[in-house]
């Protein structure tokens, strides 16, 4: 992109993952807070794993070594986040950054279908930033997986259009989350054997989810991990969105704010600014 201004302040990184993941290996919440301080970001949120279901894996799959621990045969049981150990080091990361905004949060998986575990977890800490995810998918033959594994199994197109449908009932099911996560998670596995993704083959079923996002009150995420479609915010805007999130999704210190600038140039032309304070959500013009 031509017209990124690279000296333009960067917005918070509100989706971070550290040691209090499971599914880290090289997570560093200490190490996250010195980078964040290096690259000048305004506030960093620790927006943990609580996954609340066992998924599959096909029998063949290759994981990461670390996830060793959770893997019986072919299936892997996360485990439950350790609320006090977390909250902890966020309590020495702030005593020992204090030039830096940290905020609390969590990163709820499918919480619509596991409304009980994830108010509970919810009523038992302060979580600033409350994202809700789907992540995982029945996958015929295999079971409750995740979408990295439909996208492979079945026809893409009909994953992407089953997502969206997901995150709509997301939207409409649990009210306890403020930020939509990745709403563009399964193009992160989009095969190169199909012509490249194109969202507008997807737009009614982006303007369902978007709408019942924008019902619900609820703030939409710019996950730079593809990075998000510009065409995706002007729908946003379009549908009544009014706030937005940027999202590195690091799962290590030197992924923090990954593509921020670019992503805040996309933001800009699609018609959001960054707030009074730079630590805030971004709105709509
Ligand atoms: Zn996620
Ligand atoms: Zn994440």
């Amino acid at each position: 992109m031509d017209d990124v201004d690279m000296t333009a302040a960067l917005p918070a990184d509100d989706h971070v993952h550290t040691q209090w993941s499971w599914d880290t290996a090289l997570g560093d919440m200490a190490a996250t807070c010195a980078r964040a301080l290096e690259l000048g970001l305004p506030a960093v949120s620790f927006t943990e794993h609580a996954d609340f279901a066992e998924v599959s894996v096909p029998a063949e799959a290759s994981l990461p070594e670390h996830w060793a621990a959770y893997r019986h045969g072919n299936v892997i049981a996360p485990p439950p986040l350790d609320v006090d150990g977390y909250l902890q080091s966020v309590a020495e990361c702030r005593e020992r950054f204090p030039g830096l905004r940290i905020r609390t949060g969590v990163e709820l998986s499918e919480p619509h279908q596991h409304a009980g575990e994830a108010s509970a977890l919810l009523a038992s800490a302060t979580f600033e930033r409350r994202l809700a995810s789907v992540h995982s998918t029945h996958v015929p033959g295999i079971g409750w997986s995740d979408v990295a594994v439909a996208m492979a199994l079945e026809d893409p197109r009909s994953v992407v259009r089953d997502y969206l449908r997901e995150v709509a009932s997301l939207a409409a099911g649990f009210d306890g989350f403020s930020v939509l996560a990745h709403i563009d998670y399964p193009i992160r596995h989009w095969p190169d054997t199909l012509p490249p993704y194109d969202p507008t083959d997807f737009e009614d079923e982006h303007r369902d989810a978007l709408r019942a996002l924008v019902r619900n009150g609820k703030v939409l995420e710019v996950n730079t991990r593809v990075p998000l479609h510009p065409v995706v915010l002007a729908w946003w805007r379009e549908e009544g969105g009014d706030a937005i999130t940027f999202a590195s999704d690091a799962h290590r210190p030197d992924a923090l704010a990954a593509g921020f600038a670019e992503a805040a140039a996309v933001a800009r032309a699609a018609g959001f600014r960054g707030g009074d304070s730079p630590a805030d959500l971004w709105r709509r013009d």
